[in-house]
């Protein structure tokens, strides 16, 4: 039997998250997290097919250790790495530039590429690249796929990958708009075409990925033609704990009359803005909970989160000229009723309403909310961005074989 199985691994700089896949019905063999690597408490928390979580608690130094536990778990449940029938790894990539515009079997030419990227991408990319020299050391005859954030990203136009700012000083520093949260994006916006059964190159899509990172983007027969997200997952909708787009003379302000040092502007910008900077809360369940029971603060985030995502389907529907459907994803729009009424509230003149009872059903499947008679499909799409890395890692190995 030739292999089927796929291990996908998404390696934070203190986490490593991974699903063994078997690719023959997408079931997943095994899940889990391996949490706070080098620090006090490092634990890691496993769940295979079928059973129960085991959780191991103890000292995990770096990448290197925690993958070896992982390997070991998955060993007791006879899914270990020297299995002949796992086909390849496939790891999650943040930053792949300019250059990464597809899934990418990783040789030494490769993890040089990733690393030149580290200026672009200083949080993510070294995590990234330490996990998947770990995973090789440990099967160094094993494909391992590169599946980057910003690949989907790549086929936007340069009207909407460039900023306004001098080329030579752009160009210099490699800054442009990339875009982030691409491999949910591409899945999304092809599951959703599939909901309204239609191939990807017939239908316009906006995508709204609403987790505690938000990102939307604007999909044109299979390709993206604009998203939210930049040179850094900074820029765009209004997020858990980052600010999203904004006037950058504010951060010269707070250098010269707030008499801030860059680190301390990136750290609020980046972790004590968005919702929480506005609140004190950056889950929704919560905010909604305030809202509920009048809490003004609250509301005026919750209002906040809300006319930046209206500014954006506006913006997004005017780049795409006819949209087919709006897609809601991620930890917020799958499951906040509340945020997908108000983000389309008011926009019946573009042929965008949900229906109350459709969008008030809770469920894992995709699904449209939108009345029967709608211009527009709304519909909420549940991402699967592993399946979606393990689909294609899969596809690079056996295309290759
Ligand atoms: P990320 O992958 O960016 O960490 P997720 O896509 O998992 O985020 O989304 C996490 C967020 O989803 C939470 O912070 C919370 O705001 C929101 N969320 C999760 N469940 C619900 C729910 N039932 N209702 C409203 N919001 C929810």
């Amino acid at each position: 039997m030739s292999a089927t199985r796929v291990l996908v691994l998404n390696s934070g700089s203190s986490s490593v998250k991974y699903q063994l896949l078997d690719m023959r019905d997408s079931s997943r063999l095994a899940v889990g997290l391996v949490e706070r690597i080098g620090e006090e408490g490092s634990r890691l928390r496993h769940t295979p097919q079928g059973g129960g979580p085991r959780e191991w608690t103890g000292p995990i130094a770096d990448h290197d250790a925690a993958l070896k536990a992982v390997a070991e778990e998955l060993s007791k449940d006879g899914l270990g790495l020297d299995s002949p029938e796992l086909a390849a790894i496939g790891h999650r990539v943040v930053h792949g530039g300019k250059t990464f515009t597809e899934p990418t079997v990783i040789d030494e030419a490769v993890l040089a590429e990733i690393e030149r990227l580290i200026p672009v991408a200083p949080l993510h990319n070294p995590a990234n690249l330490t996990g998947i020299r770990t995973a090789r050391a440990l099967r160094p005859d094993l494909p391992q796929v590169a599946v980057f954030d910003t690949a989907f990203h790549t086929t936007m136009p340069e009207s909407a990958a460039r900023y306004a700012i001098d080329v030579e000083t752009a160009d210099a520093h490699r800054i442009r708009r990339y875009g982030f949260h691409g491999t949910s994006h591409a899945y999304v916006s092809r599951a959703t075409a599939e909901l309204l059964g239609k191939s990807p190159e017939e239908v316009n899509v906006i995508v709204l990925h609403l987790g505690n990172g938000a990102s939307a983007s604007a999909v044109r027969g299979g390709r993206c033609v604009d998203t939210s997200m930049g040179l850094t997952p900074l820029e765009g909708l209004v997020m858990g704990t980052r600010s999203g787009d904004m006037d950058p003379a504010v951060i010269f302000h707070l250098m010269r009359v707030g008499k801030m040092s860059t680190d301390e502007i990136d750290t609020l910008l980046n972790k004590k803005s968005g919702l929480i900077g506005l609140c004190g809360d950056n889950d929704m369940r919560e905010i909604r909970r305030r809202v509920d029971e009048g809490d003004e603060q609250a509301k005026l985030a919750f209002d906040i989160y809300i006319h930046r995502l209206k500014k954006y389907i506006g913006a997004y529907y005017a780049v795409l000229g006819r949209v087919d459907a709006i897609a809601f994803t991620a930890g917020v729009g799958e499951n906040a009723a509340s945020v997908r009424e108000a983000a389309v509230a008011g926009l019946q003149s573009l042929g965008l309403a949900v229906d109350d009872a459709l969008n008030a059903v809770r469920s894992d499947e995709p699904r449209l909310i939108s009345p029967a008679d709608a211009r527009v499909a709304v519909a909420v799409v549940p991402t699967d961005e592993e399946l979606e890395i393990a689909t294609q890692t899969y596809a690079l190995v056996e295309e290759s074989n």
